[in-house]
């Protein structure tokens, strides 16, 4: 996991990775196979990485008007998607930036809403979800944010989360006092629990529930919270 990404639009997440097993079954996955930002039409999407524009694309009934970027990170490579654009701001074959524009945000293709659809692909891994992994671990933590209160854990890498309400989908999930199973469990949160989050550590999924309580999003495939709207 060389490769950090940096998040391509400023906006609440309204999916998560995994999320409504349901919905994703008719493309042939398990479950969501990116993040959604819910972001008003027209909002300036950014590259997540540096690297070369692949594909400029409108897959009619999934992801719309879409730009696919692909990153080098070593030998492998990967690809970040950005999909339900109103227009890509882009050309195949063109090098971008870490955080150039590449597009504007919509609704077009398979949307019930303003969103920005973000996908990871790598060839050859989470064979289930044909490649698509969850980006979430790959995201830097976010430079732009004010610095808060010195917090009693370990330094590490946070993302700062837009109050993001979460909800308990799993019987007994344990809250931990730091974000990684090495941490001491000091609690547990039953199923249909619900709290606000505002930071997440991208090293691993742990979102902390309140000041130095920590649960884990996921694990092994298992969902453990989802975003309540
Ligand atoms: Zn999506």
């Amino acid at each position: 996991m060389a490769i950090k990404l940096i998040v391509p639009v400023n906006g609440p997440i309204t999916q998560l990775f995994g999320e409504n097993p349901d919905i994703y079954k008719k493309w042939g996955f398990p479950g969501h196979n990116g993040i959604d930002y819910g972001i008003p039409n027209g909002t300036p999407i950014n590259s997540a990485a540096a690297g070369t524009v692949n594909q400029v694309s409108f897959e009619n009934g999934g992801y719309g008007n879409y730009v696919k970027v692909a990153h080098q990170d070593g030998s492998k490579t990967l690809y970040t998607y950005y999909a339900h654009l109103a227009s890509a701001a882009v050309a195949a074959g063109q090098k971008v930036k870490a955080g150039q524009l590449i597009g504007y945000s919509n609704n077009t293709g398979a949307s019930t809403g303003p969103h920005l659809h973000f996908g990871l692909k790598i060839d050859g891994q989470n064979p289930a979800y044909k490649g698509y992994v969850d980006p979430m671990p790959y995201f830097q933590s976010s430079g732009t944010t004010t610095p808060e209160t010195p917090s009693t854990t370990e330094q590490g890498d946070f993302v700062s989360l837009p109050d993001l309400k979460f909800e308990v989908t799993y019987d007994t999930l344990n809250l931990r006092n730091g974000p990684g199973v090495e941490y001491s469990i000091i609690g547990q949160l039953t199923k249909g629990a619900k709290f606000t989050s505002k930071k997440l550590s991208s090293r691993s999924v742990w979102v902390e529930v309140e000041p130095g309580k920590w649960c884990a999003l996921q694990f092994e495939g298992t969902i453990y919270l989802k975003v309540s709207k």
